[in-house]
């Protein structure tokens, strides 16, 4: 057993310990001008989105940004787009062409030149085949988690031992992309997490001296998984439902926390040959399959799936105000992607992810505001078939069509 000082680090906030007045703060962040959430939605339906005036059918209840997204391993055959905001970035012709010319002799700093239509295209420092809209969208995601993801230059540019890093992320990539690719996007958020309490602790250090850098380390990261705390949920092979054809549920949990702890395994090597000397007790502070299984089943949960550019782009995202709302199969708003990616001032960061919540109805003041978790189609299915579809969430679904 370790002690409360020794857990420290990210484990403690691991849990789903809500404080109340964390959780005040939380969603009064979360307020917007037509919409407010509350911790208590009735009928033990825990947080819910609703109306703080009239909304009248075809106007915006709310808009919504992603905290993390990425677009689908699967999809980058089919769309080439910036790695941060999605912005899209040529043909996979001028992306052939791009990498082909730019690649190998990238090292250390990234490259820019223009493609197609003339967009600038930035090409990760680290010289892997990622590749981004503008230097302000590779630098921060090269400052706030890339650095510890990138696998380097494709063979030819990299010689053994560089950096057993890469070959690590390569495993891990790998892995995700044959089993499931939610393990990309948990990467990426724990690589955040990482990152921010190791900056934090080096600023901390160098300003006031040793061991004072542990308290802003863990508002950093705390500040960090405010924007998805509320999202939190219990880890990943615990959580998902049961499929009927399996009758040995023991067996069926822990193959699925398996396949997170193989997959957990090659980001926590890849991780520790990155982030240089770290004590023990930190490491076990910083390495908890746990964590890492709980964004997992976050992520499976509460990401809305993301279409852009003509449906050619397919992603995944967490978007803190959407993860609040609870579904009802007769749902009062519907969310809608950008149709303008154009729009917004140069510099200014504008993901094309964002997402506005239409009304599909009027909806009265202090209405709840729902949205379905189930698609067009499955709407049309009989209210059994429903509930069934629902189980992976944990609740019947007890709206006008349902009773
Ligand atoms: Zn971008
Ligand atoms: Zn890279
Ligand atoms: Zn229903």
């Amino acid at each position: 057993m370790a002690t409360e000082e020794e857990r420290g680090g990210i484990e403690e906030y691991g849990g789903v310990k809500e404080d109340g007045e964390f959780v005040r703060r939380h969603l009064e962040g979360l307020e917007r001008e037509h919409v407010e959430v509350r911790s208590n939605a009735g009928d033990g339906k825990g947080k819910g989105v609703f109306a703080r005036s009239i909304i009248e059918q075809g106007y915006v209840a709310f808009e919504d940004e992603p905290v993390i997204s990425m677009q689908h391993s699967a999809s980058k055959e089919a769309s080439w787009a910036c790695d941060r905001c999605m912005k899209r970035l040529g043909s996979l012709g001028d992306r052939d062409a791009f990498l082909g010319t730019a690649g190998g002799r990238v090292s250390g700093s990234s490259s820019s030149s223009r493609v197609g239509s003339g967009s600038a295209v930035v090409r990760c420092r680290g010289g892997c085949s990622e590749c981004y809209c503008c230097t302000s969208c590779e630098t921060v995601a090269w400052r706030h988690y890339h650095h510890l993801l990138c696998c380097g230059p494709l063979a030819g540019g990299d010689r053994e031992g560089d950096d057993p890093g890469r070959h690590y992320m390569r495993e891990f990539n790998d892995h995700a992309d044959s089993t499931n690719d939610i393990f990309r996007l948990a990467a990426r958020f724990y690589a955040m997490i990482v990152a921010s309490l190791l900056k934090d602790k080096g600023e901390g250090s160098s300003k006031t001296g040793s061991g004072a850098g542990s308290d802003s380390a863990e508002s950093s990261a705390a500040s960090f998984l405010d924007a998805i705390r509320c999202g939190w949920k219990a880890p990943w092979w615990s959580q998902v439902a049961l499929p009927h054809d399996v009758e040995d549920e023991d067996e069926f949990r822990s193959q699925l926390k398996e396949l997170a702890g193989d997959s957990f395994a090659l980001l926590r090597a890849a991780l520790k040959s990155r982030i240089g000397n770290v004590s023990e007790r930190e490491e076990g502070s910083l390495f908890s399959l746990d964590v890492y299984g709980s964004l997992v089943g976050m992520f499976e949960l509460n990401n809305l799936e993301i279409f852009l550019h003509n449906g050619e782009l397919e992603g995944t995202g967490f978007y803190p105000l959407h993860s609040m709302m609870n579904h009802s199969c007769e749902p009062n708003v519907s969310m809608f992607y950008e149709a303008d990616e154009e729009e917004g001032e140069e510099g200014d960061y504008s993901p094309c992810s964002k997402v506005y919540a239409y009304a599909l109805r009027d909806i009265e003041e202090g209405e709840e505001i729902t949205c379905s978790y189930l698609d067009a189609e499955q709407l049309e299915l009989e209210t059994e078939e429903r509930q069934d579809l629902l189980r992976d969430y944990g609740f019947r679904c007890t709206c006008s069509s349902c009773t």
